[in-house]
Order: C-alpha cells, then structure tokens, then sequence
C-alpha cells in the first residue's frame, strides 16, 4: 500500500500491534513512509479480543465504536468495514432490591432512585453544561477547577448517596470499568461527554476484524518483544528485542511507542523517579469475566443486567452476547458473559478458576433460578492491563511526563493516555504522532 516510498525519511520502529500502533503503522504506510511493527503477542488487537466458540464469536474485550468517532471510522472505511457496522440499541436491565428496571436511552427519570435524587442530578449537569465547550475528551484541554477533585465526593457533596450507587457508580464501572472513588471529577466529565453525543455500533464479525484486517496490510513481526530503547547522547537508536528465541537490536532512528503506559518505563533508561511515579500511579483495571455458553436463547429482550454493591453482588454486569449482536452468534443461543471489574476485578483477576465459575454461577442464579441447568459450557478471560485511570491529581503530572519525554530525540509515543480509554482516544493520537514525524516535526 502507499504511493512512494520516502527512504531517506530513515528507519521507523513501532512497538506493539494493539489499535495505536497499527493504526500509526496505516498512517505512515498510506503517507509512503516504510515502518515495521514488534508485537509481544502471537495475534493483532491487544485489548481488543475475542473468544471463538464453534461459530459463535463474542467480543471479551473492546465492546463497540461509538458514532461520534471520526479518525477511528476513517481507518475502518479503508480497511473497507465501515459499511459493515450495525447498531446496538437493547436497553439495560438495573437491579434493585432484587427487581430489575428497564433503562432506555431515552428514559428521563430513573426509577430505581427516589424522586429527589433524580432531581439533585441537575446540578452537576448544569455545572457540566456550562462547561460543555472546555470539555475534551482527547485531553488538549485541561479543566484545573475539575482535575483535583474526587468523583465520589463531589457527588455526596452535590447530589446524594443513592445517585453514588445507583447512577454514578454503574456508569464509571461499565464505562471506566472503575469506581468512583479515587477518580478524577475532570474524567469522568470528559467520559461522559464522549458517551452522551453518541450511540453504539459493532461489527458482526467480532471488533477484532478490526485489527486483523490492519495488520494483514502491515508488516508486523509477532512473538518479539521489545526490551529496551537504545539512546545515544539524548537521540533514539535503535530498540533491544528478543524475536522468538534470539535476542537482537534493531536499529531506528525513530521509536513510535505504542504500549500501555505501565509499559513504557522498563524500556526507557534515564526515567526520573517522579515520572516512574506517574507511570505506577496512572493504573489500568483488572478485570475477570466468565462466559456462559448457553443451552437456548435466554428470553429476556436487553441487553445487560447492572448489579449494584448493595444488592451484594460481586459482578458489576452481566450482558448477553447474542442481545448485543445477533449475527455473531448463528446459533441463536445466549452467551452470557459475567464481568468482575472495578475493585471486584482487582480482587479475582487471579483467583482460582473453579471458584470464580462457581460465584458467577451462584450471582447469576438470583437472576435465573434454572440457570446451573441452562449453561452448556463456560470460558474464562482475564485482563490484567484493561481501561486507564485517573486519580486525583494524575493530569497535571501526566502532561508534565509527556512533555518530559519530549527530550528524547525521535521517541514518540502513542496511546490511550492521552484521554479516557476508547479506540478513537488511541487511533487520534496515532494521527497526531504520524503527522508530526511526516512533517519531520516533533510534538507528542
Ligand atoms: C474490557 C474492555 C472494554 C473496552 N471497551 C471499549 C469500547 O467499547 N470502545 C472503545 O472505543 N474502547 C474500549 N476499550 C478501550 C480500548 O480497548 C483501548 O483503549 C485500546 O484498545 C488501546 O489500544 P492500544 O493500542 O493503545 O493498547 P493495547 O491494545 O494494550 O495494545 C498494546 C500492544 O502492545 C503490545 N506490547 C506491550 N508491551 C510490548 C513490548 N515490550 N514489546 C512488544 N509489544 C508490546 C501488547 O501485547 C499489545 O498488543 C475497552 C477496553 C477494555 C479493556
């Protein structure tokens, strides 16, 4: 692919083939400008997975494109799926007090909160509105006022604990895979600011055709594992890999670094101990989820049941694969997929695997009482690097880090930190790292 070849441009590294790094390897490719990417893995998408049963296909990692992204469908129409999107419209199903509660896209009182609550969601909503134009979700702004603020005690202060629970809390678990407490006021508003002007779409044959197709375009060596970025006098020269069973360095004159962030710091010497503490600050979730292959389709019309603490569950969600998209599952048989994540992730990412069958199959019978005699068989998936967080205070000594990384000469980086965890979030700044090494500029 590409028009020209631009040799004298020099030699271009990518690390890792997850969205970023194969989405930075399409720009420069397209632009004629020659890279090879390294992958620790035997397979394209790093966070983006799925799980093959028989013909079925079920996405166990990045669940679907929101329709406000734009540099994330621009790569999926020139890998020709675009056209190929379908949207997900099933409402979700909240559980109180043992019930559930219909919640729509366009539902405007919450039922399962009194009355009162409903209406103390005004005032963070019009703070938020106020500064609906300051609000980036892809992190160019800062909101000072907002970053040093804790999520969950703003909304005590402003709203009350049953919008905490049960309004507050189900968002940041099922869309941050986090809790409240300890996050960012400012992210959960960029969060929400990406989620509330868009719906959902997937692909029928599984979010990972994504990466799948980028990489059979791209030349990407799997099984090789970058171990450190050489640099001399301050300029990037190569990187130490261990290729299969061989250990190598390959040398470049520029590194797009396209690892989670936790990543990047046994591969960069010269790190000072304030920016390692920003890198083991700046977590990921964790998460374990089990998937229930099912006997027949489950004949309940949503798409996920949320739990909450209160009602003692573990699991913060439960959603039904075939609700979400038919077409990946021919048999039309449900394939429950049960999520531990937020502090339950962080608790069982690494817990035995009989007993987390055993508690998703207990959470799920209140649900189903038939349930153990439905399930035909069931997997296991476990993340240990899932969606970033931002605790109080991250985003100022996030922003000095990356300016900080700037002293490497021909070192890019490209990655989810630059705002909440979503394609568009990578993809966009794999476009602006692409587009500054193609203008021979330098910006991060
Ligand atoms: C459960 C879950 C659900 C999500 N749902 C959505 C969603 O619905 N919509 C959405 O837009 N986003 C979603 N996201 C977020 C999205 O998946 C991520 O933001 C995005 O995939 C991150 O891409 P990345 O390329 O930056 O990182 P990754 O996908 O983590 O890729 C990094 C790659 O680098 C490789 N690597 C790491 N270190 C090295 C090394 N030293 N040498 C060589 N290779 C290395 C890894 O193996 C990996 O393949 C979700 C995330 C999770 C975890």
């Amino acid at each position: 692919m590409g028009e020209q070849r631009t040799e004298t441009d020099g030699r271009t590294v990518i690390i890792g083939a997850g969205i970023g790094g194969l989405a930075a390897g399409h720009f420069l490719e397209k632009a004629g400008h020659e890279c090879r990417i390294f992958e620790r893995a035997s397979v394209p998408g790093g966070r983006i997975q799925a799980l093959r049963k028989g013909d079925a296909v079920v996405d166990v990692g990045t669940q679907y494109f929101h329709t406000n992204y734009v540099e994330t469908l621009k790569v999926l129409e020139d890998v020709g799926l675009r056209d190929r999107l379908i949207p997900i419209r099933a409402p979700v199903r909240m559980i109180r007090h043992g019930k559930g509660q219909l919640v729509k896209h366009t539902t405007v009182r919450l039922k399962m909160i009194p009355l009162l609550s409903n209406l103390r969601i005004a005032r963070p909503v019009i703070t938020a509105l106020r500064n609906l134009k300051r609000i980036d979700p892809y992190f160019n702004s800062p909101l000072p006022e907002f970053e040093d603020v804790e999520l969950s005690e703003y909304i005590l202060d402003k709203c009350d604990r049953e919008v905490l629970e049960f309004f507050v809390r189900p968002i940041v678990i099922a869309f941050n895979q986090s809790e409240p407490e300890g996050e960012s006021l400012a992210h959960f508003m960029r969060m929400m600011k990406q989620y509330l002007t868009a719906s959902d779409t997937c692909l029928p044959t599984g979010m990972h055709s994504f990466p799948e197709a980028l990489a059979s375009t791209l030349p990407v060596v799997y099984d090789a594992e970058a171990r450190e970025i050489v640099v001399d006098r301050g300029r990037v020269t190569g990187v130490k890999m261990r290729i299969g069973e061989e250990e190598e360095t390959i040398p470049a004159d520029r590194v797009v670094c396209a690892t989670p962030l936790k990543e990047i710091a046994p591969l960069l010497p010269g790190l000072s101990s304030e920016e390692k503490s920003v890198i083991d600050e700046y977590t990921y979730s964790k998460m374990a989820l089990v998937v229930f292959f099912m006997k027949q389709r489950i004949p309940d019309d949503f798409w996920a049941w949320v739990f909450s603490r209160t009602e003692g569950f573990r699991a913060a969600y439960t959603s039904d694969a075939l609700f979400k998209c038919r077409e990946m599952i021919p048999s039309g048989k449900s394939v429950l997929q049960v999520w531990y994540v937020g502090e339950a992730g962080e608790e069982l990412v690494d817990e035995d695997e009989d007993r987390l069958v055993a508690l998703a199959q207990q959470e799920m019978k209140q649900l189903l009482p038939d349930f153990d005699d439905q399930v035909e068989s069931v997997e296991v998936v476990r993340q240990q690097t899932g969606m970033s967080r931002y605790p109080v205070g991250i985003y100022p000594r996030l922003r000095g880090f990356l300016e900080g990384m700037k002293r490497y000469t021909g070192l890019h980086l490209v990655g989810d930190f630059y705002g909440h965890s979503t394609l568009e979030t990578v993809v966009r700044s794999a476009r602006r790292t692409t587009d500054s090494i193609l203008d021979g500029k330098r910006t991060q």
